[in-house]
């Protein structure tokens, strides 16, 4: 299976409700959360934290300037004015899953009370340049989770069960499968 990184910003002080009610409303009931990710100043912020462990995951934090240099659909000059970068939720879920083989940003900021939650979905493997696009993989995977593509195929990540049959047919080991 596939998985999910979910960023998070807020105010100092947010309560573990209004985070929690946020982080649901993001998930839309998607429970194979790998990690959260965050800003550096935020990873003693108790409401935040309340939340992560109740997931019983890790909260990945990571230095402003870090975050900023993270391309992000939606940065606003504001917060990189109070924060030291322009996206916190969804910048930090895009690092954190760069950790994991990298992943999709299918959540853009959501806004919650004094809170912004943005996830992202996990790529459950790669395939290099080493693909000699014989189709293989293609005829081979049960869930029809790979698709043609220009050059090599792409994974459709919420098809994927990771079952790695992909991985034993390719000729040329183009293929890595992560695992979270
Ligand atoms: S064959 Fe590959 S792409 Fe298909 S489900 Fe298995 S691991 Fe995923
Ligand atoms: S089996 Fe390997 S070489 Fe063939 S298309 Fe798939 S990834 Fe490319």
């Amino acid at each position: 299976m596939t998985g999910v990184v979910v960023g998070l910003g807020s105010s100092l002080g947010v309560c573990a409700d209004a985070v929690r009610a946020a982080v649901d409303r993001a998930l839309d009931g998607r429970c194979d959360v790998a990690a959260f990710a965050t800003v550096d100043r935020r990873r003693d912020e108790p409401g935040l934290l309340a939340v992560v462990q109740e997931w019983g995951a890790t909260l990945q934090c990571y230095p402003a300037e870090a975050l900023d240099a993270v391309e992000v659909p939606h940065p606003s000059d504001a917060v990189r004015g109070h924060v030291g970068t322009g996206s916190v939720a969804e910048a930090a879920a895009l690092l954190a899953a760069r950790e994991h083989g990298g992943g999709n940003l299918v959540v853009p900021k959501l806004r919650g009370e004094h809170v912004t939650v943005a996830v992202v979905e996990l790529v459950p493997l790669t395939i290099s340049t080493a693909c000699t696009a014989c189709g293989a993989c293609l005829l081979t995977c049960p869930e029809h989770a790979l698709r043609p593509a220009p050059g090599r195929p792409v994974v459709v990540p919420s098809r994927c069960t990771s079952c790695g049959e992909c991985v034993e047919v390719c000729p040329t080991d183009a293929i890595t499968l992560f695992s979270l």
